[in-house]
């Protein structure tokens, strides 16, 4: 079986759903019987986001095996429902530390080592990894950036190469670009496009197709007009203007006949008709006029909405599930701390603490809790939230006032949270958390065992700190329920309040698995009794 290739460049600017058009294609082929696979390549020289600031970069994504990737790969997972591995993220630091490690090894025999064949040819055995390990017959490779940056370079002069290797026939090339609006004239411009195409084209590479992405309507004269001076042909060029619903946009690649087009180009037979009508469905029900939920998503990131992109993503997959639409109010944690911000958290259904690193806005998150353990509004903690939940609870219902975790306080009396044991020596920041799937059983009878209605689940994890067991007992005393565990018996997984409709926390990162189709249970739970609790 040949692979097929299907590169997506970007043009213009970034930014404008690359990676979702990617994923929306990928589901169209999906449907239509072929084994998909997809991959990012990220230009930039870190060995992963996983040390990048959520600012900087947005969520860092993590995948069963553990890798930390770019939050692409969660449109690609929830799009197209797949489960990713590793090979499916690579940055250039992850190129140039596999070239440079095995040139010190002297396995280059003296040679000397250039970005043309040496890089190009790391960058090309890592294309073709994922082939070899998915057994897809089509391969989406979304290349980060935009045509002309310095460090994109090496990849799309290793795109250029491939196309030779693998065969022209087997290869197709999409360039997606933004089209900029000028009030002035109220009209759209292609010259951007055009340019873009042209450093394109001095790379040795002519696009097949132009997704030519816009806020407004394009007319049928612009994109002729980009096929003319971009060499493209005119049905190839796809006007795609953006849609209010996420979830549309496989429907408007579908109906854009994007995969009809793509594949008649590929010689590929499709084994199935798609049957697009549940995605109809979604949206029609996205559409639908619902009683608006209130969450607050009590974070240290929310100048940056990206940074929480699953996490936005399955609080609307839960709302779809409750009927409900989902308004989400962003607080600043430190701002809780000046005493800002509350009125957010009091005219809210439910509270929303995510995940995070460093001290600042914590005392912030544990106010959060506070004021949702007393009041009862439901609660959902995900792993710093589920850290932030349990050190109110031990300060507050169980008096032990210094508690904290020795993330922030080094010197607590009481460190409710700490560092688990393996994590004690680790000085490399990158990549040595405890991350990716573990499994975790639950106690019959809890609130999360019914959220979840089985008994044991498999969840992605991304942390440094545990919960202390030192302090299970008082804290059973004291009313908390320990509703998740790993199999030994060992960490705790999920905290739960008793005496509380919904305050349920976790260790791990219930988001990375909410699919629009499948929402997760433990954010159902919270939509759900937030629901409730409005009366709506
Ligand atoms: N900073 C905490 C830890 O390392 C929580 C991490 C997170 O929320 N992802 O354990």
């Amino acid at each position: 079986m040949t692979t097929k290739y299907l590169f997506f460049t970007g043009g213009v600017v970034s930014s404008v759903g690359k990676g979702v058009t990617a994923a929306a294609l990928g589901l169209t082929l999906k449907e239509r019987g072929f084994k998909v696979a997809v991959q990012k390549l990220d230009p930039y020289i870190n060995v992963d986001p996983g040390t990048m600031s959520p600012y900087q970069h947005g969520e860092v994504y993590v995948l069963d095996d553990g890798a930390e990737t770019d939050l692409d790969l969660g449109h690609y997972e929830r799009f197209i429902d797949i489960r990713l591995s590793r090979v499916s993220n690579f940055t250039s630091g992850q190129v140039y530390a596999e070239t440079i490690s095995k040139e010190r090894r002297g396995d280059y025999l003296g040679g000397t080592i250039q970005v043309i064949p040496h890089i190009t040819n790391e960058i090309k055995r890592r294309i073709g990894l994922v082939a070899k390990e998915t057994g897809a017959e089509v391969v989406l490779v979304e290349i980060g950036g935009t045509v002309g940056d310095i460090e994109s370079q090496p990849f799309l002069e290793a795109l250029r190469q491939l196309r030779n290797e693998v065969g022209r026939e087997n290869v197709f090339f999409i360039h997606v670009t933004w089209l900029p609006y000028i009030g002035a004239t109220g009209e759209l411009k292609t010259k951007p496009t055009q340019h873009s195409v042209a450093v394109l084209r001095s790379i040795g590479i002519s696009p097949n197709m132009i997704i030519a992405r816009s806020d407004y309507a394009i007319t049928q004269d612009l994109t002729d007009k980009i096929a003319l001076f971009c060499d493209v042909e005119k049905q190839a060029v796809i006007p795609m203007v953006t849609s209010d619903v996420l979830y549309e946009v496989p429907l408007l690649v579908e109906k854009a006949g994007v995969p009809d087009y793509v594949i008649e180009k590929l010689n590929l037979k499709s084994t199935r008709t798609p049957d697009m009508k549940p995605w109809q469905r979604l949206v029609d029900n996205v559409r639908k006029p619902k009683p608006t939920i209130k969450i607050a998503l009590v974070g240290k990131y929310v100048e940056l909405q990206d940074a929480y992109m699953s996490v936005r993503e399955a609080l609307k997959h839960a709302a779809l599930a409750n009927e409900v639409e989902v308004e989400i109010g962003w607080v600043h944690s430190a701002d809780l701390e000046k005493d800002k911000g509350w009125d957010i958290v009091q005219s809210a259904d439910g509270i929303l603490v995510p995940g995070g690193f460093g001290s600042r806005g914590i005392e912030g998150k544990i106010m959060a809790a506070r004021y949702a353990r007393e009041k009862k509004i439901p609660y959902l903690g995900l792993c710093l939230g589920m850290q932030t939940m349990t050190i109110e609870f031990a300060r507050n219902v169980l008096n032990l006032e210094d508690a904290n975790s020795s993330e922030f306080d080094r010197g607590s009396e009481h460190p409710v949270i700490d560092l688990m044991l393996e994590q004690r020596g680790i000085t490399d920041m990158g990549g040595t958390m405890r991350l990716g799937l573990y499994p975790c059983v639950l106690q019959k009878g809890t609130k999360a065992a019914a959220a979840y209605g089985v008994t044991q689940v498999d969840e992605r994890h991304r942390h440094r700190f545990e919960f202390n067991n030192n302090y299970m007992e008082m804290f059973e005393k004291g009313g908390m329920v320990f509703s998740g565990m790993s199999p030994d018996g060992k960490l705790v997984e999920i905290a739960e309040i008793k005496d509380h409709p919904y305050m349920v926390a976790s260790q791990f990162h219930p988001e990375f698995l909410s699919r629009p189709m499948r929402p997760h249970p433990l954010f159902v739970g919270l939509m759900k009794t937030a629901k409730e609790r409005s009366g709506k």
